[in-house]
């Protein structure tokens, strides 16, 4: 059986590591973990006890648009045809008065999160492109705070996502703007918004590239995996108190692991090879929990947005 390859962004930890474990156990997959920091990538995976022979590490920083392109030519050094690509790696900020940014000025989680993963996305066609397996997929990771059709999406703190008419965008997205909507700072929503450009990238990619490319696009909710990595710029005392939550008032904690195994299924199952879609498994966990294709907001069902998202991205990362 000729072998599969998936790259899976940001699989140094959570939920991109467990996703990197679960997808290296199916037979005759080989996955390329696109990390930033080496040494954690290499003693993360060793620590899941992924065998040697199942992964190779590159390096990329989704912050730095070269770091993307070096990723892309480095992957093509690799010559493995592209299977899969697992837009994963995240950050989140959410107690920042001041925006951070990357050194081309843009907010750092709109460009780590939507930018560098658009730009990679792009990027990526080609290869898949290149590339003559019969079943390929893109991933783009969504998260429930960024859909108000579900309960964990309408808690206003510090606000819901909302792009607006993306004034921010089509005004540069540099200094003094650091919102989308080109509106005041608020360091939680600016991470929404950019898992909300997520979901809308996806559903571009579907309308723009699935008929003629027959590449399945899809993004998901793996739960509420509330004790990863990602809420490490959080209060401590949030970080303690948010697991114990999940678990024992909403019901929504799910376990790297598990979650890990929900995004490794986007890429092999065939039942969730349709196209355009959103995956959940639902708010309150239960075992034996089955996939459901859930509803997406009506902003992140807004094709025009998206087009108008799309236009203005590839601006912002020089592919105009
Ligand atoms: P995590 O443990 O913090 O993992 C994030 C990964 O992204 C890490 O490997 C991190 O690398 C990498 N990363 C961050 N900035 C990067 C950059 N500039 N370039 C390259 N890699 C970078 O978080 P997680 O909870 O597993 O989140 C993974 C995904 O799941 C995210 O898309 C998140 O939105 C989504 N999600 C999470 C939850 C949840 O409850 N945790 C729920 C729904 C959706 P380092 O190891 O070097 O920091």
């Amino acid at each position: 059986m000729e072998e599969k390859t998936a790259i899976i962004t940001g699989a140094s930890s959570g939920v991109g590591l467990y996703a990197a474990k679960a997808l290296a156990k199916q037979e005759g997959w080989h996955v390329v973990m696109a990390c930033r920091n080496l040494e954690k990538a290499k003693a993360a995976a060793q620590s899941v006890g992924i065998p040697s022979d199942r992964y190779t590490i590159l390096p990329i920083d989704l912050a730095d648009f070269q770091s993307v392109r070096a990723f892309v030519s480095n992957y093509r050094s690799l010559g493995r045809p592209l299977t899969a690509l697992v837009c994963n790696a995240a950050v989140y900020y959410p107690l920042l008065d001041e925006p951070l940014r990357n050194a081309d000025g843009y907010e750092i989680s709109v460009a780590t999160n939507h930018l560098g993963h658009f730009l990679l996305c792009n990027s990526m066609l080609a290869d898949f492109a290149q590339s003559n397996v019969p079943d390929k997929r893109l991933v783009i990771l969504g998260t429930v705070t960024a859909n108000p059709k579900e309960l964990g999406g309408k808690i206003p703190i510090p606000a819901p996502p909302d792009l607006g008419d993306l004034q921010g965008f089509k005004d540069g997205f540099k200094a003094p703007i650091s919102m989308i909507n080109g509106k005041k700072f608020k360091s939680g929503k600016a991470y929404k918004d950019s898992k909300l450009c997520n979901v809308l990238t996806m559903r571009e990619l579907h309308r723009r590239y699935h008929a003629s490319t027959g590449i399945t696009f899809t993004s998901l909710y793996p739960g509420c995996v509330a004790d990863t990595p990602l809420f490490r710029n959080h209060y401590g005392l949030f970080q303690t108190i948010f697991p114990w939550f999940q678990k024992n008032i909403t019901g929504g904690y799910v376990t790297q692991e598990l979650a890990g195994e929900r995004v490794a299924a986007t890429v092999y199952d065939p039942e969730l090879k349709e196209s355009g879609m959103y995956w959940s498994w639902g708010n309150r966990q239960k075992p034996g929990r089955r996939s459901f294709a859930q509803e997406i907001s009506d902003e992140a069902s807004d094709e025009q947005k998206a087009e108008e998202l799309w236009d203005l991205s590839l601006k912002l990362v020089g592919l105009a």
